[in-house]
């Protein structure tokens, strides 16, 4: 499996842990498994879409906060105050921010989104974490001007600072509150609100606002650093080790942003028969990769192990019963060199055992995109997904060859390009099965997933053709 590496840096693993190193742009030092790495990625973003559900409900702050609470206890993204995890996990935790960070900065609805949630996030850390810990924080600043109003002082300003206390819609204030002098341009939005008074060029906040000026802060720092990586995200993309993760992220939040287009988990098995596989065409609607091994099997009568078992595990998942596959399988490679008795010595096992029926009787499933973008074929092989694996003017000459239009071509050639190889196909299904542009992009998760769509858009199509007819 591949591993990322990347300079090593300091990353600030300091008592305060994750809230220190926010406010910079460092990227911390990677050393972790990536597919790892991704799917923690994938559970950060996952958690920060359901807050922004929530922020979409117009709830309230607290309500907000306690969503945010409850989306990184669902998706295990707390960092624990003490253990042997916590160091691994505030590793994680950065890394993940970052490379989301990195990610999500292309276009104004990924900052905007990325922005809002991660804000939301890290108020609901702070406030469990306490005042305390933020002034901690907040002293690290550099340029920070933050210190506790003396006694003397508290009591020149009593009535006025009782006064801003108690105005409408005000946070109540305790008798034993601590205030804090900050310059006031740290906290606009409570001038502006006249939530806190100010003297002399300094804001005298009370205690339970320092969490708003660190959010505040982390804010403008998170928008700025996002307005830049922006500017260099194409040279990111092409990054030989990142640029598949971060295409794989955006992925995932376009794949949410879509919900209900392609989702795996309600995919049941398909309608395919063995009969349409007996004459030499491909059917109609397979995906790309699908459709090449498909296109491999019937010139060479054979194909290799991964090229086997991404078809193999495909077609069953499309509705192909155990006998159905033992005879497809055994009928190509006849046509080659592999005789009857070879094929049930040699390759009849190993399409049982993907029934359930050898080893551990365990039914396999089709691999998910994911999977298949990640294995590398080899001399010889041909599996794998094509968006990521053809030369260009190769995958140019296959869109064509299954019908895409074309002026679609070129613009998913250029998706397959910045390595948005399910974004590419979704582009490729809506090219085939002209389906509705205004429902939005289409990733694609699931190969089975594809034609069995595909196949129920050609059916509908077929039916109000006929009832049209008639
Ligand atoms: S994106 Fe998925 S379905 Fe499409 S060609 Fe690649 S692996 Fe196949």
């Amino acid at each position: 499996m591949e591993v990322l590496r990347s300079r090593n840096v300091d990353v600030g693993l300091s008592s305060r842990g994750y809230a220190s190193v926010y406010r910079q742009f460092n990227f911390p030092g990677v050393d972790q498994d990536r597919e790892e790495l991704l799917t923690a990625c994938l559970d950060r973003l996952t958690a920060l879409k359901e807050i922004e559900e929530k922020l979409g409900k117009d709830a309230r702050t607290e309500e907000v906060l306690e969503a945010a609470r409850a989306a990184e206890l669902k998706h295990s993204l707390g960092v624990p105050s003490k253990g042997d995890g916590r160091l691994d996990q505030i590793f994680k935790d950065e890394s993940t921010h970052f490379l989301l960070r990195v990610s999500l900065a292309k276009t104004n609805e990924q900052r905007d989104f990325f922005l809002k949630t991660e804000a939301n996030l890290l108020a609901s850390r702070l406030g469990q974490a306490g005042s305390e810990a933020v002034l901690s924080v907040l002293k690290d600043f550099p340029d920070m001007s933050i210190e506790v109003v003396q006694r003397s002082e508290m009591v020149e300003f009593q009535v006025d600072l009782d006064a801003v206390a108690r105005g409408p819609r005000r946070s109540p204030v305790s008798a034993g509150t601590v205030y804090y002098k900050v310059a006031f341009n740290l906290v606009p939005y409570h001038v502006a609100a006249r939530r806190v008074l100010v003297r002399s060029g300094y804001a005298y906040v009370p205690e339970n606002y320092l969490i708003d000026i660190l959010v505040s802060q982390f804010r403008s720092s998170l928008s700025k650093s996002l307005a830049d990586i922006s500017k260099t995200s194409s040279f990111m993309a092409r990054h030989q080790s990142f640029g598949p993760l971060l295409a794989e992220i955006q992925n995932h939040f376009y794949a949410i942003a879509s919900e209900g287009h392609v989702k795996t988990s309600r995919f049941a098995r398909g309608d395919l028969k063995r009969a349409e596989l007996r004459s030499g065409d491909v059917p109609a609607g397979m995906p790309l990769c699908m459709a090449n091994l498909m296109n491999k099997l019937k010139d060479s009568h054979h194909l290799k192990h991964g090229g086997r078992m991404q078809l193999g595990l495909f077609l069953k998942s499309c509705g192909l019963t155990m006998e159905e596959s033992l005879s497809f399988w055994r009928d190509e490679f006849q046509k080659g060199s592999v005789a009857s008795d070879r094929f049930d010595k040699q390759y009849a096992y190993s399409i049982r055992h993907t029934y359930g029926k050898e080893g551990r009787r365990k039914e396999l499933s089709c691999y998910g995109c994911m999977k298949i973008i990640n294995t590398t074929p080899g001399p010889g092989e041909h599996h794998g997904c094509p968006y990521k694996e053809f030369s260009e003017p190769r995958l140019k000459q296959s869109l064509s060859a299954i019908g895409v239009p074309a002026a679609e071509v070129a613009p998913i050639v250029s998706l397959a390009k910045e390595n948005h190889y399910q974004l590419a196909c979704g582009r490729t299904f809506m090219a085939t099965n002209q389906t509705d542009p205004s429902e939005g992009a289409i990733v694609v998760t699931n190969p089975a997933e594809y034609f069995d769509r595909a196949r129920t858009l050609r059916k509908e199509g077929a039916t109000t053709a006929m009832d049209v007819d008639s």
